[in-house]
């Protein structure tokens, strides 16, 4: 067998043809320059891959030899760095103007081959990106724009906009609440199928927009917070949609009431007790020995947090029971809230009071819940993760990928 055929077998095989392997020192940049070895592979694409155009792939009159020859990094070949060189002529395309011809081994724009974009995006969705930026040998901004383009591929090749019936529209504050990225679920999936920079009508707009008249008329139920710029837009786009409430929304309101009863009781009475917010704020059922013993001293000496606790448990019982026995326990709640003489409480009741019906929707029609907020947590924490995923268009590149079931292969592998 040839070498450049077990060579072109080890880089993937990609449609190349390699007539020449090269071994290059490069010394790395930083405080502790390292000299090392890496391979380098002249390549170019196979007969039927050439002189085709890197947007359409449909084959074209060739415009000029381009301006350089380019590199590409590759996925490493045991311990040593791989690269992919080839000459980047131009085609002339009768669609996309003079464009740099396509190559089978990278997207259009890419320093980093198929391979090693898979790879980096599947390790990203799977691990810290801190160890994929080790691992691979590149900067977490390299990462960063390989998530975008990889997701930029795979939302031109799939539409998440088909066959929506039931969506969740959610906000994600990200920058200490400086900025806000509106998404939209799929509740019968529970797939991300949507994100944007922004939370406004225009931002909202843009998303029905690209979901066209036919496709949001067949939607049926859309749930989503208290926020009134979202119904506005609902009621004018998708009219005949139910509008229900999210009720981790609705139940983070108590959650929100009962931190400020939390420390306003718990101040006054000079009490200082670390595992008191978790004690309070948490399922019963996941508490630790410890925040079980916070619970029974608050239920001994604080009545009023006691209470406070009491009524958060049992909004999250309507939730939980639904329906009309749902409705039946709501209206029993907002009374005994409204009159709780807890003011934090009585504010939250009128909160309620004021979205009873779209809450009422809610418990009617039981939109699967855990899948919304199971993304809002998931994207909560995309946010807070120090690697740099800032920028709106990396954060939803990341999103789309663990959330939106963008994530490639592993190359090599089934999926
Ligand atoms: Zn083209």
């Amino acid at each position: 067998m040839r070498k450049s055929r077990v060579f072109a077998t080890v880089l993937g095989g990609q449609d190349m043809v390699i007539d020449d392997v090269m071994i290059e020192t490069e010394t790395s940049r930083g405080k502790r320059p390292v000299t090392s070895e890496a391979l380098v592979f002249a390549v170019r694409p196979k007969a039927n891959q050439a002189s085709r155009c890197s947007r359409c792939q449909k084959r074209c009159p060739g415009y000029d030899g381009g301006d350089a020859i380019r590199r590409w990094r590759s996925l490493d070949l045991g311990t040593t760095k791989a690269y992919l060189q080839a000459a980047a002529p131009r085609v002339a395309c009768p669609e996309h103007g003079v464009v740099v011809a396509h190559v089978p081994w990278a997207r259009p724009g890419a320093r980093h081959t198929w391979a090693f974009e898979d790879t980096a995006a599947w390790l990203s969705a799977h691990a810290a990106i801190s160890v994929v930026a080790v691992f691979l040998r590149v900067a977490w901004r390299t990462i960063a724009a390989i998530v975008g383009r990889v997701v930029a591929d795979g939302r031109d090749t799939n539409d998440l906009l088909v066959g929506l019936t039931r969506i969740g529209i959610d906000e994600i504050a990200y920058r200490k609440g400086h900025r806000y990225l509106t998404c939209v679920i799929d509740h019968t999936t529970g797939r991300l199928v949507w994100a944007a920079e922004g939370r406004n009508k225009d931002t909202l707009g843009r998303f029905f927009d690209q979901l066209g008249a036919e496709r949001a008329a067949a939607l049926t139920h859309v749930s989503c917070d208290g926020a009134e710029w979202i119904h506005a837009v609902l009621r004018d786009r998708a009219p005949a949609a139910v509008i229900c409430l999210d009720p981790f929304h609705v139940v983070a309101w108590a959650l929100k009431a009962l931190d400020k009863v939390r420390v306003r009781t718990m101040a006054r009475a000079g009490v200082r007790d670390r595992h008191a917010m978790w004690a309070v704020r948490k399922n019963p059922a996941d508490l630790t020995g410890e925040q079980r013993t916070s619970l029974a001293a608050i239920t001994a000496t604080n009545a009023t947090l006691y209470r406070a606790y009491l009524l958060k448990e049992q909004l999250r019982e309507v939730f939980r029971v639904k329906g009309r026995d749902g409705r039946r326990l709501l209206a029993g709640w907002l009374s005994w809230a409204s009159h709780s003489r807890i003011p934090e409480f009585v504010a939250v009741a009128r909160t309620v009071r004021r979205h009873k019906e779209l809450i009422g929707n809610t418990l009617d029609h039981q939109l699967s819940n855990a899948r919304s907020e199971a993304t809002n947590t998931h994207l909560r924490a995309l946010t807070k993760r120090a690697y740099g995923f800032h920028s709106p268009e990396a954060l939803i590149g990341m999103a789309m990928l663990t959330r939106g079931g963008l994530c490639p292969a592993l190359p090599g592998r089934a999926a």
